[in-house]
């Protein structure tokens, strides 16, 4: 077993390894043109992007909080204005909201530990503004339900946090084209990542798009001149360069996320007190997280830890119980199941080029604690 390199959460180097010579040159190719802001790579990302997820629009951004902020500022949303999400996920979701000034209305999620549809209604009012379902762990929220409830309430426009799960598909359609607009990331451990930050938007809806092209350049519609309150979101030429030569990789390596998925989730089903978020079947779940629920939360951890098995948590503080977050949420209902999977997640390694003994090494943990 000492002599097995040692399990990691995420392995970008493994990864690396794999890709060298094409990103290697990528990059070389940036730095011989030297165009690093805005350079060609950027455009021709866009254009693979959007082929790839099958919208007209893609706008490259400096990360993903930054897609998620753009997209808002798009839709002309602040103070006053309410935006329905879900109180378990990355606290980007929620910040960007409170960042223009607008309420983060939080509605309990449902045993995908996604947001719950059928809780979305009952929290729409007349400050409604948005809809902003979040794919956690590489899993679609139930897009169909949320945008027939937009769709009712008068065209709310729907946001897909889709940070977690580009290369997913919900209903045969890729995460990110199956809403209003839908915005990624590309931080190094999201399924497809850069190596720095990155993000990307995408749409369908024309006007949309211009908007967010200004916005990601201090709102100008041409050099030095604004028509709009913008931000320095440019995502960099070098990232592209990186992310179009793993694009040639990408798919087989979501083939590989979805057999690993299978594999493990095969495996940890039957083991008595393990848990498993539930996966909607015809789906591609990417697994940017492999989280399973338990009641002894922290002592799986502890012994994951100690037989050399790296875990992390997705996310131990429910949005509302954040301290800057206490106060400028708000909840219509409970939410007594985002609060239960706080206390009982646990990630454990995921990467597409996780071996099958690895696996084995993991599950054989888990169950050996499960049995003591
Ligand atoms: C990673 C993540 C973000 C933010 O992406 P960055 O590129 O790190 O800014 C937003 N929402 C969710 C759900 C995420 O997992």
């Amino acid at each position: 077993m000492n002599a097995q390199p040692p399990i990691r959460f995420i392995d970008l180097a493994r990864q690396y390894e794999q890709l060298k010579p094409e990103v290697d040159a990528a990059i070389h190719r940036v730095l011989d043109h030297g165009q690093y802001i805005m350079g060609p790579e950027i455009a021709q990302l866009e254009t693979r992007l959007a082929d790839y997820v099958g919208v007209e629009h893609c706008i490259g951004v400096a990360s993903g909080t930054e897609a998620l902020l753009i997209a808002l500022m798009a839709l002309d949303i602040g103070p006053g204005d309410e935006v329905i999400t879900t109180p378990f996920t990355f606290i980007a979701t929620a910040e960007v909201i409170a960042l223009l000034g607008a309420t983060p209305v939080l509605v309990d999620i449902d045993a995908s530990c996604n947001v719950d549809p059928a809780l979305i209604e009952a929290a729409i009012t007349d400050r409604t503004r948005a809809i902003m379902p979040v794919a956690l762990y590489g899993q679609c929220a139930d897009m169909a339900a949320i945008n027939e409830i937009a769709a009712r309430h008068g065209n709310i426009p729907v946001i897909e946090d889709a940070a977690q799960s580009f290369g997913a598909t919900f209903s045969g359609d890729k995460s990110c084209g199956v809403s209003t607009i839908g915005c990624t990331s590309f931080f190094p451990s999201k399924p497809l990542g850069c190596y720095g930050d990155g993000g990307a938007i995408f749409t369908r809806d024309a006007k949309l798009a211009t908007a967010m092209r200004e916005i990601r350049v201090h709102g100008q519609e041409r050099r030095y001149y604004h028509t709009r309150i913008g931000v320095g979101g440019r995502l960099d030429t070098i990232q592209a360069a990186i992310l179009l030569a793993k694009m040639d990789t990408f798919e087989e390596e979501v083939r590989a996320r979805v057999a690993i998925g299978d594999k493990y989730r095969a495996r940890l089903r039957d083991i008595p007190g393990i848990d498993l978020p539930l996966l909607r079947q015809g789906d591609d779940c990417v697994w940017a997280q492999l989280t399973i629920l338990t009641d002894e939360r922290d002592a799986l951890a502890k012994h994951l830890n100690e037989a050399g098995v790296p875990t992390a948590i997705h996310y131990p503080v429910p949005l509302h119980h954040q301290p800057a977050y206490r106060d400028l949420c708000r909840l219509p209902a409970p939410v007594p199941h985002a609060e239960s999977a706080a206390r009982r997640v646990l990630s454990l390694p995921m990467h597409p080029y996780l071996s099958d003994a690895e696996i084995d090494h993991i599950v054989e943990t888990v169950e050996r604690f499960q049995k003591a």
